[in-house]
């Protein structure tokens, strides 16, 4: 089969490798759209010190079951599925107290999107892996691990109706969150610094946008729009740089909730002044990853027409044009890019 493989930082090549033999637990599954992400881009330049060279690169799909495993009994071949990237252990302290996203035994695969099949890991065939309703496409059916993330941001951000709430950042993963967050009844700033995404945002239903490139004060801007510039209610952090970071705490109102969603690079900090935290009695939490709940939630939400994946996925591309994508990838062009095998 076709697949884009990566075997070290900034080289990823198409090549004709095997089809996965699969195990009795696994199913193998035909990929029919698959979709770059952020992590796909932080691999790529960065690598990852989880996994080892050579593996195929991406982990976003959704496709076509066309064999199974003697022990699956959930799934037949010609069954649409969407994968998550990951499953709990369900038996470690944090799976035994609901918390399952920071499983200390979690299965997790970041890679096998970018080719024509890809085998489907036990735990993940038994926990994380859904039948696509019909009436959605793969590519929309995609969408779900990304949103399965968000749903679980917006899920511990308690955004109450009438709430004003910031995000800051407009990629796949903050424009995700305008939309959640206006379903959440909340009335949505939006920060970045590119036009393009500025716009979307907008489109999918922000009240405000900002343009933090033009802003001499982002914090001020957004303060701003609150009343008597009191703050927002709720903040949401969405670029995984530690500057934006520092910022968003400083939007919040008095009791308000900083949510730092975007990963930053290993060994980064931030400052937090002592007064503000004590006097203000602001929360700042971190949400990481998701769990088989909130991947289930994202593909209701999905398919209940809820969140507007065309405008998400703005370009797509054959596999044999892969060179392409990775170079928009990097140049961060577009939102997410569809890749059909
Ligand atoms: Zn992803
Ligand atoms: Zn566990």
């Amino acid at each position: 089969m076709k697949a884009a493989v990566f075997h070290g930082i900034k080289e990823v090549r198409l090549e004709d490798i095997e089809i996965p033999q699969i195990k009795s637990d696994e199913v193998l599954v035909r990929i029919r759209a698959a979709l770059t992400c952020g992590t796909d881009r932080k691999m790529y330049l960065r690598g990852h010190p989880l996994f080892t060279p050579p593996f195929v690169f991406g982990h976003e799909f959704a496709g076509e079951v066309v064999k199974v495993g003697s022990k699956v009994k959930d799934f037949q071949e010609g069954v649409r599925v969407v994968a998550a990237n990951s499953a709990p252990c369900n038996h470690c302290y944090y799976c035994k107290i609901g918390q399952q996203s920071m499983c200390e035994n979690i299965t997790l695969r970041l890679s096998g999107a970018f080719a024509e099949y890809v085998e489907v890991l036990g735990p993940i065939t038994s926990q994380n892996l859904l039948e696509i309703p019909s009436g959605l496409s793969y590519k929309e059916a995609a969408l779900v691990e990304p949103l399965a993330c968000v749903v679980h941001g917006v899920e511990n951000s308690n955004i109450a109706l009438g709430d004003t709430v910031v995000i800051n950042g407009l990629g796949p993963i903050g424009l995700m969150y305008v939309q959640l967050a206006r379903l959440k009844g909340a009335r949505v700033i939006a920060t970045d610094i590119k036009r393009q995404r500025l716009s979307l945002a907008k489109k999918l239903g922000a009240d405000e946008v900002i343009d933090i490139s033009k802003a001499e004060d982002a914090v001020g801007a957004v303060r701003k729009l609150t009343e008597r510039g009191r703050g927002v209610d709720v903040a949401i952090e969405a670029t995984g740089i530690p500057e934006v970071w520092e910022k968003t705490i400083l939007m919040v109102r008095k009791g308000g909730i900083a949510n730092l969603f975007g990963g930053c690079p290993s060994g980064t900090r931030i400052t937090i002044d002592t007064k503000l935290l004590h006097y203000s009695q602001i929360t700042i939490k971190g949400i990481f990853h998701h769990t088989p709940q909130y991947v289930k939630r994202a593909l209701n939400l999905i398919s209940q027409g809820r969140i507007d994946a065309d405008s998400l996925i703005t370009d797509e591309f054959p596999l044999s044009n892969f060179p392409r994508v990775l170079d928009m990838l990097v140049n961060q062009e577009g939102i997410k890019i569809a890749v059909i095998p």
